[in-house]
């Protein structure tokens, strides 16, 4: 409800505002796909083995709610080949099953950004130069970018099986949890947030030790790029995030005023085989989303994004028993300005005290006396100001002098 549903939405025609000025269309992803499209994100992952909201339909088909929309984006891509590189972003409500509490919701909202069909490491840069300008323009100084590359599949196999060794070998110091993920995908331990996990984590193989010569390259022209648009950012050896598909560049925006378990604002990265995985032609991909409400959250927390004025302008106020506030409102909202009014059946004084809770600068009132000189009186409802009356052909030319002063 407002005034969260304002500044949601001032959000989102800001990401949009940023998406189109760098090339990006717009695309509304469906809201459920076949059970298949999200599975083959990874069977190892949360997200696919635990989160997926499910069910069979009335044709007997297995669904999913969307866990996000990257899944969904590659679907399209397969099945309507548009000309690449296909850039595209969206935005909307995703469903996960997790636990819920602050900053982390069952029914959450994203925006984000993705481009198909180029491996162009430049274009890391530029979604990583999107995101961070968005976070600029809401007001947020604090967001910190967090950078890494996971290589290609090949040398992430080899630190996986060396990773899984180490555990393997300090697997008394590990929760009970990181031994059971550990198994599953020992990338994931990396991230844990407990502070046991952390200590052995510590001492792991560094994944930067086990990239090829291509990635290695590709990873520098990224943070050559960001340098050049003078964006900081921070190597996060362990970022590994919740998704199994990504390769090479990875990142996520934290933001130091949220609790450190929730405090992922947005993240993303390369998805090379993702397309191919789902069908499609073997065509590279990279973006990103963002948690349109923990961004929220952590505007709360640097007092930072306003919501939006949405009150009205102007209150029109008739005692007539005729239709003029209807009349009037229309004719000021045709020229742009925001105009409400209040029941006309009701007293002067109901609708004045209408007129004063409503948060508007001006009442524009019709009373039998406007009626008879075919005028309409406005009354400044802040500050200083006296009540006039003018003919009625001129109330939108003063009530806009009014407002611009
Ligand atoms: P992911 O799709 O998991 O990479 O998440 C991208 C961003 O979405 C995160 O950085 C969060 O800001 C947001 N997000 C993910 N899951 C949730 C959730 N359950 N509730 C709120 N925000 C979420």
């Amino acid at each position: 409800m407002p005034p969260v549903t304002d500044r949601m939405r001032a959000m989102v025609e800001i990401f949009a505002d940023e998406a189109t000025k760098a090339g990006f269309g717009h695309v509304a992803p469906p809201m459920f796909e076949e059970v298949g499209v999200f599975v083959r994100l990874g069977e190892a992952t949360d997200v696919v083995k635990k989160e997926l909201y499910s069910f069979e339909d009335k044709g007997g088909r297995m669904i999913s709610l969307r866990p996000e929309q990257t899944a969904s984006l590659c679907r399209m891509f397969a099945q309507r080949r548009p000309v690449t590189p296909w850039k595209a972003w969206y935005s909307g409500a995703n469903f996960r099953y997790e636990q819920s509490q602050k900053g982390r919701f069952r029914q959450f909202d994203q925006v984000g950004a993705e481009v198909i069909g180029s491996s162009d490491p430049d274009l890391d840069t530029e979604l990583i130069a999107l995101a961070a300008r968005f976070y600029a323009r809401i007001g947020l100084t604090r967001t910190q970018l967090l950078l890494n590359s996971l290589g290609d599949p090949a040398d992430r196999a080899v630190y996986t099986d060396a990773l899984r060794s180490y555990l393997s070998a300090n697997a008394s110091g590990l929760s009970e949890q990181a031994r059971e993920t550990m198994q599953r995908n020992p990338l994931r331990v990396l991230d844990s947030k407990r502070e046991s996990d952390q200590e052995v984590v510590g001492g792991a193989p560094r994944l930067a030790e086990f990239l090829s010569v291509e990635a290695t390259a590709a990873f520098e022209r990224v943070q050559r790029g960001l340098r050049a648009l003078e964006i900081p950012f921070v190597i996060e050896s362990r970022l590994v995030r919740g998704l199994d598909y990504y390769n090479r560049t990875t990142f996520e925006f934290a933001a130091p005023g949220l609790e450190a378990a929730q405090n992922a604002v947005g993240g993303g990265g390369r998805y090379d085989g993702l397309v191919a995985d789902l069908g499609g032609p073997d065509e590279p991909g990279v973006g990103f989303a963002l948690g349109v409400d923990r961004t929220l959250l952590a505007c709360d927390a640097e007092g930072a994004f306003e919501a939006p004025v949405t009150a009205p302008q102007i209150w029109v106020i008739a005692t007539t028993g005729g239709i003029e506030a209807v009349e009037l409102a229309d004719r000021f909202r045709l020229a742009g300005l925001r105009a409400d009014r209040s029941d006309s059946s009701r007293s002067m004084k109901a609708q004045m005290k209408a007129a004063n809770k409503s948060g508007a600068e001006v009442a524009v009132i019709v009373g039998p006396d406007e009626t008879a000189q075919g005028a309409v009186s406005i009354k400044p409802l802040r500050g200083q100001g006296e009540q006039i009356t003018v003919p009625d052909h001129a109330s939108l030319r003063t009530v806009q002098e009014y407002l611009q002063k």
